[in-house]
């Protein structure tokens, strides 16, 4: 199908995008990648009048170390994320999230801004971000504030942006040493978008003690859930292979997924706690060095 009309700009800069977005209101949309807002619009469940085309302006692509966070551009596409040295190196499980979203044309268009902003309940990285305790700068003719992940991701589709507002960058603190970050995931066979999946970041002791963790699963809900009664499991305890198992069966604890075409609620519920387990057995395996 085709999608309704609408008018296209190029923006050449943040400002420039953001003055368009003031200007047009609601039926204004930014364009990133375009690969889940393009869909959409030929679905006819979008059809923004006005089109804000971001994916050229400058400054909003790339990776840095900026103090003791890792800067990551709205604008950085999923392959590039997938393969830098910086994340790989400080945060293997983002790398690992990046790696696994849609085909390989997906991942050389679709960009981490655009990912977030579309706040997909399947979606990869909110939760990977979620577990790392990522944060969001969001920009506006207001100024510039900055929200957690699990101030920014509200509902279906759903996050806290205003309609002026553009996300610039996700900022990832760098984790200490002696942690350890992990992501895994139960694809959809047909679309390749989540149905389960878990994010973790943990820190051990030299001991050998799980001194903190942070572990969020996708699939859940309508968006990234944290499993607290997991992480609370984890706290302080020796990180064995049956400690481990035993936190993990805890991951779908409070979370109340539903039925659909494809599986069910009972089957989500279990594999949160296989790929939970998974997830944290990595993690920790790389926290170990
Ligand atoms: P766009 O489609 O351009 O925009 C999406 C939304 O975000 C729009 O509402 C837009 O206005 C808004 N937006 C974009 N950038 C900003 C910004 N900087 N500030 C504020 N708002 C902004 N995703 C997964 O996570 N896992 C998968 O397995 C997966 N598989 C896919 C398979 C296929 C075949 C396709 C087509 C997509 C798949 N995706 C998957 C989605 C893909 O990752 C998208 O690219 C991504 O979700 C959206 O990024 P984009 O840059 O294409 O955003």
């Amino acid at each position: 199908m085709f999608p309704a009309s609408f008018e296209y700009f190029a923006a050449r800069s943040v400002e420039e995008a953001i003055e368009l977005l003031t200007k047009h209101g609601e039926d204004a949309k930014l364009l990133a990648g375009g690969h889940s807002l393009i869909p959409a619009m030929k679905l006819r469940l979008a059809a923004p009048r006005y089109l804000i085309d971001i994916g050229q302006v400058p400054g909003l692509s790339g990776v840095n170390v900026d103090g003791e966070t890792l800067a990551i551009g709205a604008l950085t596409v999923h392959a590039d994320i997938a393969s830098s040295d910086l994340v790989r190196q400080w945060l293997p499980g983002l790398a690992e999230a990046a790696s696994v979203i849609g085909d390989v044309q997906v991942r050389n268009r679709g960009t981490i801004g655009g990912s977030v902003a579309h706040a997909d309940p399947a979606a990869d990285f909110p939760v990977i971000l979620t577990a790392l305790g990522a944060s969001f700068v969001l920009v506006s003719p207001s100024g510039r504030r900055t929200l957690s992940a699990d101030d920014f991701f509200i509902d279906f589709f759903t996050t806290a942006l205003k309609p002026n507002e553009v996300l610039t960058e996700i900022r990832v603190p760098l984790p200490p040493s002696g942690s350890g970050t992990a992501y895994s995931k139960l694809p959809h066979p047909a679309s390749g978008y989540v149905v389960v999946s878990a994010g973790v970041l943990l820190s051990r002791q030299p001991s050998g003690q799980c001194l903190s963790a942070r572990v969020a699963i996708g699939g859940l809900g309508s968006g990234p859930l944290r499993a607290k009664a997991t992480e609370a499991v984890l706290q302080g305890q020796p990180l064995t292979a049956e400690a481990i198992a035993a936190a993990a069966a805890k991951a779908a604890e409070g979370a109340n997924p539903d039925d659909d075409l494809y599986t069910s609620a009972d089957y989500k519920r279990h594999v949160a706690a296989v790929y939970a387990r998974r997830a944290i057995e990595e993690a920790a395996r790389r926290a170990a060095g």
